[in-house]
């Protein structure tokens, strides 16, 4: 895996984070988050899961890679297909391992046809729910050329990633009224440290996830459906308690995205917030202990 060559790298201290600071950029040398703590440039690159969340204007793609594996949960729109694909191939990706559709919805879906076009992949999973997009048409195209199957994303599913244990823990049911509410949620546990990706699951999605149990902790939180009010209800963020909540949205967005009562939310709870509006593409790293946090901005 290579490093971007020309990007700040920025570090939040746990300090910053717990004083509320805003954030510090450091142009010469990674400094683990817990100053204590001098593990992360004794591990070898291999060991270390990084996670990038793309900058893809209004909508998600995020690439994880562990142990020289690659997954993309979502593609962005129909616009920035290619601006996915670009990246990818700047960070040396010639495969992707797995490719997660989280819900039918142009934002999330509308470049996969694109992406599946340009790389080798092993394996898609994508709720069973359906639309009559042109968009999600294209990609149930572009799935059938590349001679794929779709495996169902159901509560309870293993992703078949390495180095990691990644797991689909929604939709837990099949009877939503909201296509948001199908969303593929998944956990992703590295050593001490978990990532939880929300997709757009709104509030009814997140209860019934508060209702099976399951384990939603997360340093991390991609924060449900581009900071909309109808997402990250108090309970679910009491269950999840993140460090950092990373919101993926375009500026100027027609919808009002982050709205302000989700800000609010997460600021109460002295939740650190990234936005890819205002920071660009994050990528975080993580070596199962420390957490190291580079923003294009
Ligand atoms: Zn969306």
């Amino acid at each position: 895996m290579k490093w971007p060559n020309n990007k700040l790298l920025i570090i939040i201290s746990l300090a910053l984070l717990l004083s509320g600071c805003n954030i510090q950029i450091n142009d010469t040398a990674p400094v683990a988050e817990n100053q204590t703590n001098n593990t992360v440039s004794e591990q070898p690159v291999s060991s270390e899961t990084r996670i990038h969340y793309l900058d893809v204007g209004q909508g998600d793609a995020v690439l994880v890679q562990s142990a020289g594996q690659n997954m993309l949960i979502d593609a962005g729109d129909n616009s920035h297909g290619q601006q996915v694909v670009d990246y990818l191939e700047a960070m040396g990706v010639e495969q992707l391992d797995i490719i997660v559709g989280t819900h039918p919805h142009a934002d999330h879906i509308g470049g996969m046809d694109t992406v599946l076009q340009a790389f080798p992949v092993k394996a898609v999973y994508m709720p069973r729910i359906s639309h009559t997009s042109a968009s999600f048409r294209d990609v149930l195209n572009a799935i059938e050329e590349q001679n794929l199957k779709i495996n169902t994303a159901r509560a309870g599913t293993i992703l078949p990633l390495t180095g990691v244990k990644a797991e689909i823990l929604a939709p837990v049911k099949d009877n939503y009224e909201d296509l948001n509410n199908y969303s593929a949620v998944i956990r992703i546990v590295c050593g001490k440290r978990a990532f939880l990706f929300m997709g757009d699951a709104e509030k009814e999605a997140e209860a019934d996830l508060l209702a099976t149990g399951t384990d939603l902790k997360a340093d991390v939180l991609k924060v449900g459906h581009h900071g909309s009010n109808s997402s990250t209800s108090e309970p679910f963020l009491s269950s999840v308690k993140p460090q950092y909540a990373i919101i993926m949205l375009g500026a100027d967005n027609p919808y009002g995205h982050p709205h302000t009562e989700t800000l609010k939310r997460l600021n109460r709870s002295g939740i650190k917030i990234l936005r890819t509006d205002l920071n660009g593409t994050i990528i975080i790293t993580t070596d199962g202990n420390s957490l190291q946090i580079e923003t294009d901005r």
